[in-house]
């Protein structure tokens, strides 16, 4: 508290920190910076703590915050630069050390600390930015703030807080830099700003802005204190213009107020209020949680508003507390005028003192200013004095009240609720959103459902339309050819039991079960089974037909119909693979159809002929073949064999079942039998597939068939490239070193030796093993094999003469070369007629080069020729021996010196 004199003049008047954090803010350098930077301000740092619990109360916590006061040096004025001429000022300021130093006399003065100390020196600018720009931040954060100036009239109270500044821009008072600043801050679409602009003269709270309103009420709000002047005019600020209109307005009503109350300005109050209400986004976790759950909800902030106030107050002279009773102004005048001044005194004493009582209710004024001393509001009072050493003691008594008031400590609080309009609007806002974008969904959902629906109809009635027309087609064409086929084979077998008469027949072959009998039952087998499959066809059609009207159905109950749909999609592949599976079915019916039709056919020819029956001619009947096809009506074979069709047939050679391999190899093995047939096996791959099972399979039932097919299709010279090609020969060669039968070997055999007969291919042939192949079958010593490998070599020797008879080749026989020669000159006297004659022809072609001659002696092979020359039965073979021996330098020496004579 100030007090008395301190003899040294220090300290003199030192006003006690209220608490230590006070203490280190009063004594550091600026006033300004006392107050936390605008970032740091308590109004953000407030924001920052209390983020997470924002509230739609006010918050029941606070930041400590001192009225702070500064102190204002008036200049001297003309009259005071001419009377006190000879005096010093009654002050001395030490702004730097934020001291003034009030004289008593001439050697003794008081030293008072403030919170700012500014020199009559000191701009507007500076004044505003120290004084009042603090608590501007502070309204402006959301805090209420008070600015109001002290001080006996003439002082410069008005001159601070007042002055437009119209003239001079530097001479804006408080009141216009405020505006300017707050204006700079809001936004002008979400905040608003207003202003009452008041005069209390004598407890009366008059209008400036409507003069004939000039007995205003304070309504207090008993739950919060707040106090309002709801009977006062709000102006709507939006700039700094009409805020100037506005004061200039309002100054002017006060002079007519005053001239009308016979009073002056300086003996009333004059009261501005800033409303500033701001909308800002708080945290988003206070939203409703019901609204949290819907996921489409994209949560708005949450809408808060801020009302803050800012009050600035230019109060009567304060020289009328003490001068009015002297000075012989009415009593009650001064009384009434003083009242609130003297009221606010004693507040901040109290205050000040921390006293239990503070007599806020005494004066309208201090109703008024409730908030800003030991409120909740930042306050800043600027106690401006003059210099004359005449007004000593109404600056002492200024100083005073100014230093009283450093020490009340007010609580700031912001003052935040939820802008519960704004919210609603917000969430109807976003609500209508979600409602039109729900609509576009649920349309799009709709239509895609309809357009799916619409699809998978379509394409249900496409397949059971297809699916309807091929089993109808397909049912048509297997009755027909059934009963073709059923028709022919009947002819036939009654024209061959009619011709031939099997009775012997019968006897003979098969136990007494005839090759008729046998093909009648087999017939009757395959009718049974096409019965089997027309039946489950019929089973088909009637299930197509109950998917049908299961179709229907799903189709009219509407709503369900997708999964129904799908169900019926089911079904429909289903009855498709059975589909596929009944059609393999007709093939393998087919082809074994087919086959008994081969055999069956096999059998008349050989009933005709009255020879023995052998289901794989190719290799020795060509002919009859050829004169089949060339009598110029299709075999039964051929017949069927085109309407199965040569891909479906070559497709079963894959199979997964054996037996339909098994069966399906020798359909085509019958097939390639045909000459007319096997242009069409090659050109359908049928040639690669049939290497493939030599590869791929070890049944050597399958092995003997394919060979034997391969065989057949050998005899053609274009086939025969595409054989070697296709790696035939190591193919041939592995199928005859792996298997035993001797048929399997003839047909391996057989084929070598059709390969044997072509001149391009000799040496690849030798070379990948085709002729140690041939010889290596000899082995099982079966006639027909043996005479195919005879048959082979022959054809390979002939070959090599010619080449060598046209130069194409020089040197020994490729057939010597692999070790041929004893295995030919052993069996050439075969006792089998068709072996010995191949060797035959094989020996004179080998005699015929010289190059060969020696080794033929050393094997001999010499007397085998000379055999032949006198023995063989056939005369072209034997003169074709006699002219080579007698040809060969060689042979002749040779048989001189063996003295053999032709
Ligand atoms: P108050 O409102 O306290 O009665 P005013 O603001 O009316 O005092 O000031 C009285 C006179 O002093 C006015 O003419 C004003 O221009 C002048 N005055 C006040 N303060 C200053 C100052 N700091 N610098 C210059 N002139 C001032
Ligand atoms: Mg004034």
């Amino acid at each position: 508290m100030a007090s008395g004199a301190n003899r040294n003049g220090m300290h003199k008047g030192t006003v006690k920190p209220p608490s230590a954090a006070n203490s280190s803010n009063l004594k550091s350098s600026s006033f300004k910076s006392r107050l936390p930077p605008s970032n740091q301000s308590p109004g953000s740092a407030l924001r920052r703590t209390n983020s997470a619990s924002f509230t739609a109360a006010a918050r029941d916590d606070g930041v400590p915050g001192r009225v702070r006061v500064a102190v204002r040096l008036r200049p001297r004025n003309a009259e005071e630069l001419v009377a006190d001429a000879d005096f010093a000022d009654c002050v001395e300021l030490q702004p730097e050390l934020k001291r003034l130093k009030l004289r008593k006399n001439n050697w003794d003065s008081e030293t008072y600390e403030f919170d700012e100390v500014l020199t009559e020196f000191a701009s507007q600018k500076r004044v505003y930015e120290v004084v009042a720009k603090p608590v501007v931040e502070s309204v402006l954060d959301g805090y209420n703030g008070t600015v109001m100036a002290y001080g006996q009239t003439g002082t410069g109270k008005t001159f601070t807080l007042g002055r437009l500044g119209e003239e001079d821009t530097s001479a804006r008072g408080i009141m216009v830099r405020s505006m300017e600043e707050i204006l700079a801050n809001v936004s002008l679409e979400t905040d608003s700003v207003t202003v009452s602009y008041l005069q209390l003269y004598m407890e009366a709270i008059q209008d400036l802005l409507d003069p004939a309103n000039d007995n205003i009420s304070i309504v207090e709000d008993p739950k919060t204190g707040d106090v309002s002047l709801p009977g006062a005019t709000h102006v709507e600020i939006r700039d700094e213009h009409s805020f100037l209109e506005l004061l200039r307005l309002g100054e002017a009503h006060r002079i007519a107020a005053n001239t009308k109350l016979n009073t002056e300005s300086s003996r009333s109050h004059a009261i501005l209020m800033v409303h500033v209400k701001r909308s800002v986004l708080g945290a988003e976790d206070a939203i409703p949680s019901e609204i949290d759950k819907s996921s489409h909800f994209v949560k708005p902030p949450k809408p808060l508003v801020r009302k803050s106030k800012l009050v600035l107050v230019d109060l009567a002279g304060s020289e009328r507390i003490h001068k009015s009773g002297s000075e012989g102004h009415m009593l009650e005048e001064a009384k009434s005028i003083n009242l609130s001044l003297s009221a606010l005194g004693k507040c901040i004493n109290a205050l000040a003192e921390n006293s239990a009582h503070v007599p806020v209710r005494d004066s309208k004024l201090t109703r008024l200013l409730r908030d800003s001393f030991g409120g909740t509001a930042r306050t800043s009072l600027i106690v401006t004095i003059g210099p004359s050493p005449r007004h000593r003691g109404e600056t002492a008594s200024t100083i005073l009240f100014g230093q009283r008031a450093m020490k009340v400590e007010n609580m700031l609080r912001i003052k935040e609720e939820f802008d519960y309009k704004s919210l609603a609007r917000r969430l109807e806002i976003q609500l209508d959103k979600l409602i039109a974008e729900n609509e576009r969904q649920q349309k799009a959902f709709d239509d895609e459902v309809e357009r799916i629906n619409l699809e998978a109809q379509n394409r249900v009635s496409e397949v059971e339309r297809d699916f309807t027309d091929a089993l109808e087609k397909e049912r048509l064409k297997c009755q027909m050819e059934y009963m073709e086929s059923v028709k022919k084979l009947e002819e036939k077998m009654i024209e061959n039991q009619r011709k031939h008469g099997c009775d012997g027949f019968m006897n003979d072959k098969c136990n007494g079960k005839g090759p008729g009998f046998s093909i009648a039952e087999d017939v009757a087998e395959v009718k049974k089974l096409l019965e089997k499959e027309i039946n489950m066809r019929k089973e088909a059609e009637e299930e197509v037909n109950k998917l049908k009207s299961q179709l229907r159905q799903c189709t009219d109950s509407g709503a369900g119909g997708a999964a129904e749909i799908l169900k019926l999609q089911k079904a429909l592949e289903d009855e498709g693979h059975q589909k596929k599976k009944l059609e393999e079915e007709i093939i393998i019916l087919r082809s074994q159809m087919l086959q008994l039709t081969f055999e069956a056919e096999q059998m008349r020819r050989c009933l005709g002929r009255g020879g023995s029956g052998n289901a794989y001619t190719g290799l020795d009947s060509p002919m009859s073949q050829v004169r089949d096809s060339l009598n110029g009506h299709k075999t039964p074979v051929a017949a069927l064999f085109e309407q199965v069709g040569l891909q479906k047939i070559l497709a079963l050679l894959e199979s997964e079942d054996p037996n339909v391999r098994i069966h399906a190899v020798k359909v085509v093995a019958n097939l390639a039998a045909e000459e007319a047939n096997q242009e069409r096996i090659v050109e359908a791959g049928g040639l690669t597939s049939l290497l493939m099972l030599l590869r791929s399979y070890e049944d050597e039932t399958v092995h003997r068939v394919a060979a034997g097919a391969i065989a057949n299709l050998a005899m053609n010279e274009a086939n025969q490239e595409l054989i070697m090609v296709q790696g035939g020969i190591s193919l041939l060669s592995m199928t005859a070193s792996d298997a035993e039968d001797p048929q399997t070997l003839r047909m391996v055999a057989g084929a070598i030796a059709n390969l044997c007969g072509n001149d391009k291919l000799q040496s690849k042939l030798r070379s990948e093993g085709g002729i140690k192949a041939l010889l290596g079958m000899v082995r099982c010593g079966h006639l027909d094999v043996l005479s195919q490998v005879a048959r082979g070599i022959a054809n390979f020797a002939k070959c090599e003469s010619r080449a060598s008879t046209n130069g194409i080749k020089s040197g020994r026989s490729l057939l010597i070369d692999d070790g041929a020669l004893p295995w030919i000159v052993q069996n050439a006297n075969n006792d089998s007629a068709p072996i010995r004659r191949h060797i035959e022809l094989a020996l004179c072609h080998l005699a015929q080069h010289e190059v060969n001659a020696k080794d033929m002696i050393c094997g001999g092979a010499l007397w085998e020729l000379v055999r032949i020359s006198q023995d063989c039965s056939r005369e072209d073979i034997r003169s074709l021996a006699r002219r080579t021996l007698n040809s060969s330098p060689v042979f002749r020496a040779e048989m001189r010196r063996l003295r053999i004579e032709l």
